[in-house]
Protein backbone atom coordinates (compact mmCIF):
# COMPACT_ATOMS: atom_id res chain seq x y z
CA UNK A 1 0.00 0.00 0.00
CA UNK A 2 1.36 3.68 -0.76
CA UNK A 3 -0.52 6.85 -0.48
CA UNK A 4 -2.07 7.91 -3.22
CA UNK A 5 -2.40 12.06 -3.44
CA UNK A 6 -3.66 12.48 -6.87
CA UNK A 7 -5.55 15.56 -6.76
CA UNK A 8 -3.78 16.74 -3.68
CA UNK A 9 -3.41 20.57 -3.35
CA UNK A 10 -0.54 21.85 -1.54
CA UNK A 11 -1.28 24.21 1.80
CA UNK A 12 -1.42 28.24 1.61
CA UNK A 13 1.02 28.13 4.70
CA UNK A 14 3.40 25.76 4.67
CA UNK A 15 5.11 24.34 7.71
CA UNK A 16 8.55 23.57 8.93
CA UNK A 17 9.15 19.48 8.98
CA UNK A 18 12.48 18.33 11.60
CA UNK A 19 12.84 14.46 10.90
CA UNK A 20 15.48 13.35 13.75
CA UNK A 21 16.07 10.09 14.96
CA UNK A 22 19.51 8.24 15.85
CA UNK A 23 22.09 7.06 12.88
CA UNK A 24 21.04 3.97 11.35
CA UNK A 25 17.25 3.71 11.86
CA UNK A 26 17.08 4.90 8.65
CA UNK A 27 15.97 8.54 8.25
CA UNK A 28 17.29 9.01 4.82
CA UNK A 29 15.55 6.18 3.46
CA UNK A 30 12.14 7.41 4.96
CA UNK A 31 13.09 10.66 3.84
CA UNK A 32 14.09 10.84 0.39
CA UNK A 33 10.86 8.37 -0.26
CA UNK A 34 8.54 11.17 1.44
CA UNK A 35 10.11 13.72 -0.75
CA UNK A 36 9.53 11.39 -3.94
CA UNK A 37 6.08 11.67 -3.07
CA UNK A 38 5.38 14.91 -2.48
CA UNK A 39 7.41 17.28 -4.73
CA UNK A 40 5.61 20.89 -3.16
CA UNK A 41 8.05 19.65 0.33
CA UNK A 42 11.51 21.61 -0.51
CA UNK A 43 14.39 19.19 1.27
CA UNK A 44 17.35 21.33 2.94
CA UNK A 45 20.30 20.25 1.80
CA UNK A 46 22.65 20.65 4.81
CA UNK A 47 26.39 21.83 4.76
CA UNK A 48 28.78 19.24 6.36
CA UNK A 49 32.50 18.44 7.08
CA UNK A 50 32.45 14.87 6.48
CA UNK A 51 33.55 13.54 3.36
CA UNK A 52 31.08 12.46 1.05
CA UNK A 53 29.99 8.32 0.86
CA UNK A 54 30.08 6.53 -2.56
CA UNK A 55 27.17 7.58 -4.08
CA UNK A 56 26.26 11.18 -2.42
CA UNK A 57 26.36 14.42 -5.08
CA UNK A 58 27.64 17.70 -3.67
CA UNK A 59 24.95 20.14 -3.48
CA UNK A 60 22.24 16.77 -3.50
CA UNK A 61 22.67 15.32 -0.30
CA UNK A 62 25.26 17.57 1.37
CA UNK A 63 27.01 20.80 0.30
CA UNK A 64 30.35 19.57 1.44
CA UNK A 65 32.61 22.02 2.95
CA UNK A 66 35.97 22.54 4.48
CA UNK A 67 36.27 23.44 8.44
CA UNK A 68 36.82 26.81 7.58
CA UNK A 69 33.99 27.34 5.17
CA UNK A 70 32.01 25.77 7.99
CA UNK A 71 33.33 28.53 10.48
CA UNK A 72 32.78 31.18 8.60
CA UNK A 73 29.12 30.01 8.04
CA UNK A 74 28.81 29.73 11.83
CA UNK A 75 30.55 33.23 11.96
CA UNK A 76 28.31 35.19 9.70
CA UNK A 77 25.08 33.71 11.85
CA UNK A 78 24.04 32.19 8.49
CA UNK A 79 22.85 28.90 9.99
CA UNK A 80 19.75 27.96 11.69
CA UNK A 81 21.31 25.34 13.72
CA UNK A 82 24.40 23.12 13.55
CA UNK A 83 25.87 20.24 15.25
CA UNK A 84 28.59 18.29 15.77
CA UNK A 85 28.02 14.34 15.19
CA UNK A 86 30.86 12.12 15.56
CA UNK A 87 33.60 14.42 14.62
CA UNK A 88 32.45 16.08 12.25
CA UNK A 89 30.34 19.32 11.68
CA UNK A 90 26.76 19.71 10.02
CA UNK A 91 24.50 22.88 9.81
CA UNK A 92 21.02 24.33 8.57
CA UNK A 93 21.45 26.73 5.96
CA UNK A 94 19.02 29.26 7.16
CA UNK A 95 18.46 31.94 4.10
CA UNK A 96 16.88 28.73 2.00
CA UNK A 97 14.58 27.70 4.93
CA UNK A 98 13.57 31.03 5.42
CA UNK A 99 12.76 32.02 2.23
CA UNK A 100 10.92 29.03 1.07
CA UNK A 101 8.69 29.46 4.44
CA UNK A 102 7.84 32.98 3.87
CA UNK A 103 6.63 31.84 0.54
CA UNK A 104 4.24 28.95 2.24
CA UNK A 105 6.46 26.32 1.00
CA UNK A 106 6.92 23.46 3.46
CA UNK A 107 10.45 22.98 4.10
CA UNK A 108 12.05 19.30 5.78
CA UNK A 109 15.25 18.91 7.42
CA UNK A 110 16.63 15.83 8.44
CA UNK A 111 18.68 16.43 11.32
CA UNK A 112 19.99 14.95 14.55
CA UNK A 113 18.51 15.18 18.05
CA UNK A 114 20.56 18.42 18.88
CA UNK A 115 19.82 20.32 15.94
CA UNK A 116 16.39 20.00 16.42
CA UNK A 117 16.39 20.73 19.88
CA UNK A 118 17.89 23.94 18.47
CA UNK A 119 14.81 24.58 15.63
CA UNK A 120 12.07 23.96 18.14
CA UNK A 121 13.65 26.63 20.79
CA UNK A 122 13.56 29.22 17.89
CA UNK A 123 10.46 28.29 15.79
CA UNK A 124 8.26 26.65 18.63
CA UNK A 125 5.71 26.15 15.14
CA UNK A 126 7.74 23.63 13.38
CA UNK A 127 6.78 20.00 13.51
CA UNK A 128 9.30 17.63 15.05
CA UNK A 129 8.92 13.51 13.93
CA UNK A 130 11.43 11.33 15.63
CA UNK A 131 12.26 7.82 13.84
CA UNK A 132 12.52 4.92 16.15
CA UNK A 133 14.08 1.92 15.37
CA UNK A 134 12.54 -1.47 16.70
CA UNK A 135 15.34 -2.50 18.93
CA UNK A 136 18.95 -1.86 19.29
CA UNK A 137 20.04 -4.65 17.64
CA UNK A 138 18.36 -3.63 14.30
CA UNK A 139 20.35 -0.70 14.59
CA UNK A 140 23.78 -2.21 14.47
CA UNK A 141 22.59 -4.57 11.91
CA UNK A 142 21.11 -1.41 9.49
CA UNK A 143 24.58 0.61 10.19
CA UNK A 144 26.74 -2.70 9.35
CA UNK A 145 24.13 -3.52 6.44
CA UNK A 146 24.96 0.34 4.76
CA UNK A 147 28.78 -1.06 4.86
CA UNK A 148 29.80 2.68 3.96
CA UNK A 149 31.41 3.18 7.48
CA UNK A 150 34.43 1.56 9.09
CA UNK A 151 34.17 -0.63 12.40
CA UNK A 152 35.57 2.10 14.72
CA UNK A 153 32.67 4.62 13.10
CA UNK A 154 30.23 2.15 13.93
CA UNK A 155 30.90 1.49 17.28
CA UNK A 156 31.17 5.26 18.11
CA UNK A 157 27.55 5.85 16.46
CA UNK A 158 26.07 2.59 18.84
CA UNK A 159 27.25 4.47 21.69
CA UNK A 160 25.39 7.49 20.72
CA UNK A 161 22.54 6.57 19.40
CA UNK A 162 21.50 5.45 22.38
CA UNK A 163 22.12 8.84 24.20
CA UNK A 164 20.47 10.39 20.99
CA UNK A 165 17.16 8.10 21.44
CA UNK A 166 16.77 10.45 24.28
CA UNK A 167 14.96 12.86 22.02
CA UNK A 168 12.15 10.86 21.04
CA UNK A 169 10.93 12.09 24.26
CA UNK A 170 10.83 15.51 23.11
CA UNK A 171 9.14 15.25 19.44
CA UNK A 172 5.71 15.71 18.01
CA UNK A 173 5.24 12.45 16.63
CA UNK A 174 7.27 9.13 16.26
CA UNK A 175 7.40 6.76 13.66
CA UNK A 176 9.05 3.49 14.01
CA UNK A 177 10.80 1.87 11.14
CA UNK A 178 10.01 -1.85 11.46
CA UNK A 179 8.49 -2.94 8.24
CA UNK A 180 9.73 -0.25 5.82
CA UNK A 181 6.48 0.20 4.21
CA UNK A 182 4.36 0.67 6.67
CA UNK A 183 7.02 3.32 8.22
CA UNK A 184 6.79 5.11 4.75
CA UNK A 185 3.16 5.29 5.04
CA UNK A 186 3.11 6.92 8.37
CA UNK A 187 5.72 9.56 7.77
CA UNK A 188 3.54 10.58 5.05
CA UNK A 189 0.22 10.21 6.70
CA UNK A 190 2.33 12.75 9.70
CA UNK A 191 3.17 15.13 6.92
CA UNK A 192 -0.10 15.03 4.75
CA UNK A 193 -2.21 15.38 8.07
CA UNK A 194 -0.30 18.42 9.08
CA UNK A 195 -0.69 20.32 5.34
CA UNK A 196 -4.43 19.87 6.11
CA UNK A 197 -5.07 21.83 9.07
CA UNK A 198 -7.52 24.24 8.53
CA UNK A 199 -4.89 27.24 9.82
CA UNK A 200 -2.63 26.34 6.81
CA UNK A 201 -5.83 26.35 4.34
CA UNK A 202 -7.34 29.58 4.89
CA UNK A 203 -8.30 29.68 1.36
CA UNK A 204 -10.44 26.42 1.30
CA UNK A 205 -12.17 27.48 4.51
CA UNK A 206 -13.28 30.78 3.15
CA UNK A 207 -14.34 29.58 -0.35
CA UNK A 208 -17.31 27.53 1.73
CA UNK A 209 -17.92 30.28 4.37
CA UNK A 210 -21.51 32.44 4.03
P1 LIG B 1 19.95 7.00 8.77
O1 LIG B 1 19.76 8.05 7.71
O2 LIG B 1 18.96 7.11 9.88
O3 LIG B 1 21.35 6.91 9.28
P2 LIG B 1 19.61 5.10 6.57
O4 LIG B 1 18.36 5.56 5.88
O5 LIG B 1 20.92 5.38 5.89
O6 LIG B 1 19.65 5.57 8.09
O7 LIG B 1 19.42 3.53 6.79
C1 LIG B 1 20.47 2.71 7.28
C2 LIG B 1 20.43 1.35 6.56
O8 LIG B 1 19.26 0.63 6.96
C3 LIG B 1 20.34 1.47 5.02
O9 LIG B 1 21.15 0.48 4.45
C4 LIG B 1 18.86 1.24 4.72
O10 LIG B 1 18.68 0.69 3.43
C5 LIG B 1 18.46 0.26 5.82
N1 LIG B 1 17.04 0.36 6.23
C6 LIG B 1 16.33 1.49 6.47
N2 LIG B 1 15.07 1.19 6.87
C7 LIG B 1 14.98 -0.15 6.90
C8 LIG B 1 13.92 -1.08 7.25
N3 LIG B 1 12.70 -0.69 7.67
N4 LIG B 1 14.20 -2.39 7.16
C9 LIG B 1 15.42 -2.81 6.77
N5 LIG B 1 16.46 -2.02 6.42
C10 LIG B 1 16.25 -0.69 6.49
P1 LIG C 1 25.27 11.20 8.13
O1 LIG C 1 26.74 11.48 8.29
O2 LIG C 1 24.92 9.76 8.42
O3 LIG C 1 24.72 11.68 6.81
O4 LIG C 1 24.51 12.07 9.23
C1 LIG C 1 24.87 11.96 10.58
C2 LIG C 1 23.85 12.70 11.42
O5 LIG C 1 23.92 14.11 11.15
C3 LIG C 1 22.42 12.29 11.12
O6 LIG C 1 21.75 12.13 12.37
C4 LIG C 1 21.86 13.48 10.37
O7 LIG C 1 20.45 13.62 10.57
C5 LIG C 1 22.63 14.61 11.02
N1 LIG C 1 22.60 15.84 10.21
C6 LIG C 1 22.62 15.96 8.86
N2 LIG C 1 22.54 17.25 8.51
C7 LIG C 1 22.47 17.96 9.66
C8 LIG C 1 22.35 19.36 9.96
O8 LIG C 1 22.29 20.22 9.09
N3 LIG C 1 22.31 19.70 11.27
C9 LIG C 1 22.37 18.80 12.28
N4 LIG C 1 22.30 19.25 13.53
N5 LIG C 1 22.47 17.48 12.04
C10 LIG C 1 22.52 17.06 10.75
Amino acid sequence: MSLILRSWQPPDRGALFVVSGASGTGKTTLVKEALRRMPHVRFSVSVTTRPARSGEVDGRDYHFVTADEFARMVDDDALLEWAEVYGNRYGTPRAPVEDALARGESVLLDIDVQGARQVRRHMPEAVTIFILPPDMATIEARLRGRSTDSEAVIARRMAQARQQLQGAAEADYLVVNDDLETAHDVLQAIIVAELSRRQRRASLAARFSS
